[in-house]
């Protein structure tokens, strides 16, 4: 089974994203449990969770997975912002339980010069602080492109917070356009990277996949998602990640710039090469 969709917008609630991503052939999706630029969250509404589980189980949909803002660093050098970074790392978390079973994925963070030590320190006290034993929903850790002082540019970076947490939930999320960005050749040694990942991380904490070209050449440091087939990682690239077996049954996420309707076509696009 392929598991794809897209991001959508929260706005109208969970119910509203289901209907939304099954109207599109989605089977899975993506959205920002607030603000991806700020920090403001909306009222939380049980009923719409409710309601929402009980459709993601009637249409079998794949895991969700949620993103948290882009602003929230968990790794700022000033202290009062790391602190309510983490504070907003526990929000989202209590709302994540409201959808069981599905992933929350966020960007580490960026250590802004205090060294990838420290800043991978941080995370881990941070994540330590929000994840209660028992936790319902599996938090995920993205690779980044690693662009300035970006943490998760490397395998090794995303094994030590693991390491570092010593939970059975947590997991990885790997973004296609962010390897590529971030010097692992997708493109021409797709078996390679993966083999890569299961030495440093393991395959088994491979949770999701985002799907997005790049616009950038190979190990350019950037983070520009391109459309599928319009970048430098090509259609072949990705009719061989969605049919590659060790990534089968995770959630694909495409976050490419595109509308609605464009997403449909690209999920169309990738269902038409699966094999
Ligand atoms: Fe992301
Ligand atoms: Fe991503
Ligand atoms: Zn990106």
């Amino acid at each position: 089974m392929r598991y794809l969709g897209c991001h959508l917008s929260a706005s109208d609630g969970n119910l509203a994203m289901v209907r939304t991503a099954q109207s599109i052939g989605a089977n899975t999706f993506a959205f920002f449990t607030r603000n991806p630029r700020g920090s403001k969250a909306k009222a939380e509404d049980p009923a719409d969770c409710v309601a929402a589980m009980d459709a993601l189980k009637q249409l079998n949909f794949g895991k969700l997975v949620a993103h948290g803002a882009y602003t929230m660093n968990l790794c700022t050098a000033d202290p009062e912002a790391r602190a309510f970074a983490a504070s907003v790392l526990c929000d989202d978390l209590r709302r994540m339980a409201a959808l069981p079973g599905n992933y929350y994925n966020f960007h580490p963070g960026s250590h802004v010069g205090q060294g990838t030590e420290t800043g991978i320190s941080q995370i881990v006290d941070a994540l330590k602080l929000a994840m209660a034993p028992g936790y319902p929903v599996t938090v995920l850790l993205e690779t980044m492109a690693g662009k300035g002082s970006e943490i998760g540019g490397k395998f090794e970076e995303l094994k030590a917070i693991i390491d570092g947490v010593g939970s059975e939930q947590i997991g990885v999320c790997l973004d296609t356009c962010h390897v590529w960005d971030g010097g692992y050749d997708i493109v021409n040694d797709l078996d390679g990277v993966l083999q890569e990942f299961d030495r440093v991380v393991g395959l088994n904490r491979l949770c999701a996949l985002h799907l997005n070209d790049s616009k950038n050449v190979f190990g350019s440091h950037k983070d520009r998602h391109e459309c599928i087939g319009d970048g430098n990682l090509g259609l072949a690239t990705f009719e061989k990640i969605i049919n590659h077996p060790a990534l089968a049954g995770l959630p694909m996420i495409l976050e490419t710039p595109n509308e609605l309707s464009g997403y449909q076509k690209e999920i169309a696009l990738l269902r038409s090469m699966e094999k």
